[in-house]
């Protein structure tokens, strides 16, 4: 198999299809801003055609009937399949939306990776069915697939957040309509060829690249009984009040502005190299990093002292050289978004200790990295996601403060908590409002629900919560004993 760049044709019952209007995307390289690749747009009626398939798959395919391990095998191979193709697949995303090269090998392909191998695991004891027997009944209780599902994911990480969904919907039973993301369709239509060659059967997984407006139509569609969607807070609002109308289930992963408490007793050498991808990973753009650095007023020079050194060590340049470790911004709306929120930070009296000017390049959309001290909490910089390599260093006089500062956030997603006093920081960290907190840089892992609180979403992902996201629990009375 090649991963191709152009595709004529969009997967829809099992088929690569002709499309139903000639409408392409193209996809544009962020570091050489030429066009790379391009695929069809679905339109209303490729929409109606791949609801369709999926249904049909559930209602009448053999999907849903299969063991669970039958179903399994099938995502062993995809997993099998990613895995063999882990560096042309990292090269594609890197093409599509510019992440650094080593961070596409290790993470934007790792992840998923590591995702499907925790889901597989976890579903094998997921309790499809139990008995349960009480003076009041008996009761056969089965978690039976919620049917068809409308996955709308973002760009940022294409792979992983496309099998953060298929895959949990698929082991349950579900069938899904997959809409990629317009800056990265083609790395959502190769993991389409993945599945067709593991033998999935017709209808079960159908790929959509489609416009805002399609993307839209396919939400709204009484065909779907669930949205799973990954991306901004706002489009998320938009697309629930969509879903309260219809009543159709939902599962929203957000934006995020993340605070990492540096208590003064943190390892500050470990705390900023932790920083590096806790805060850089993907040029800014993930929504779980921690963007707001929280330190005492105790530390904060030296703290700063080491985040010059940190930023100095990190090399923004071609995503492709192995070297980079920040890349380009996905698209230049993103960029000059990017560029409007250092200014906003200058203009509102925060002071860049470093970058905080204009990247010195004269093609690709890159930023300049920046680092602002003297933020105060109502500041743009401090409140909005910047989705970029601008880091808000926010000082505090005691731990109530420290733990006042990271809730001061319409965001609940994610959080940290450098201490060298395990237990303490547990308790710092449940004092914060998120759906997530990471002790000294370690994360969770994918056995672990993630997911936010507040305007970070509804819902989990990982973990069995996952898995349970996918089903509809249902009880049959039973005759009693
Ligand atoms: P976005 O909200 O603009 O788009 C997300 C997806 O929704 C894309 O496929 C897009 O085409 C589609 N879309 C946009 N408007 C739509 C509409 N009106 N109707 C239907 N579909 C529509 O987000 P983005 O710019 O692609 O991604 C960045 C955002 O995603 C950030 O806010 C980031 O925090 C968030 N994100 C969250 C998580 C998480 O797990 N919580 C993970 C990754 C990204």
């Amino acid at each position: 198999m090649t991963l191709t760049r152009n595709y004529d044709t969009l997967y829809i019952d099992g088929q690569w299809m002709e499309p139903a209007s000639s409408d392409r995307i193209d996809v544009v390289s962020p570091a050489t801003e030429e066009v790379i690749g391009s695929a069809p747009a679905a339109s209303r009626a490729d929409a109606d055609l791949a609801v369709a398939a999926a249904r049909k798959a559930f209602s009448h395919g053999p999907w849903p009937r299969m063991s669970v391990q039958e179903r399994a095998s099938i995502l062993r191979r995809v997993r099998d399949a990613i895995a063999e193709r882990r560096e042309d697949l990292a090269s594609l995303i890197t093409d599509e939306m510019g992440s650094p090269i080593t961070q596409s090998v290790a993470i934007q392909v790792g992840a998923p990776l590591s995702l499907l191998d925790s889901y597989l695991e976890l579903v094998e004891s997921f309790p499809f069915r139990d008995i349960r027997t009480s003076s009041s009944g008996s009761a056969l209780v089965t978690r039976e697939p919620v049917g068809v599902v409308a996955a709308v994911v973002p760009w940022n990480v294409p792979l992983t957040v496309a099998i953060q969904k298929v895959a949990p919907a698929l082991l349950t039973g579900c069938t899904v309509v997959l809409k990629p993301a317009s800056e990265t369709p083609l790395t959502t239509l190769a993991l389409a060829q993945l599945f067709h060659e593991a033998g999935l059967p017709q209808g079960v997984l159908n790929v959509l690249p489609a416009s805002r407006e399609v993307s839209e139509y396919l939400v709204s569609h009484q065909g779907v009984d669930k949205l799973t969607f990954t991306g901004s807070t706002s489009v998320g609002r938009r697309l629930a009040s969509i879903c309260g109308q219809n009543l159709t289930r939902a599962t929203l992963e957000l934006g995020g502005k993340s605070a990492a408490v540096i208590l003064d007793d943190a390892d500050l050498d470990a705390t900023v190299e932790a920083l590096r991808l806790g805060s850089l990973r993907n040029s800014g753009q993930i929504c779980s990093l921690k963007t707001r650095l929280l330190v005492s007023n105790r530390r904060h020079d030296e703290f700063i002292d080491r985040l010059r050194s940190l930023l100095g060590s990190m090399p923004v340049g071609d995503p492709h050289d192995p070297a980079t470790q920040i890349g380009p911004m996905v698209t230049s709306r993103q960029r000059d978004s990017v560029q409007g929120y250092i200014e906003a930070g200058k203009n509102e009296g925060a002071t860049p200790v470093v970058g905080g000017g204009e990247a010195p390049v004269d093609r690709g959309w890159f930023v300049d990295p920046t680092v602002f001290t003297d933020v105060t909490p109502d500041m743009r910089i401090s409140l909005e996601e910047v989705f970029g390599p601008v880091l808000a260093v926010l000082r505090y006089d005691d731990e109530d403060m420290a733990v006042d500062l990271a809730n001061h956030s319409p965001y609940g997603l994610n959080g940290a908590v450098f201490t060298s006093d395990l237990d303490h920081g547990v308790e710092i960290a449940s004092r914060i409002r998120t759906g997530t907190v990471e002790i000294n840089g370690n994360s969770a892992g994918f056995h672990a629900p993630v997911g936010g609180f507040k305007d970070s979403g509804i819902g989990r992902e990982a973990g069995y919560e996952g898995l349970e996201a996918y089903v509809e629990p249902k009880s049959y009375g039973l005759p009693y004993d």
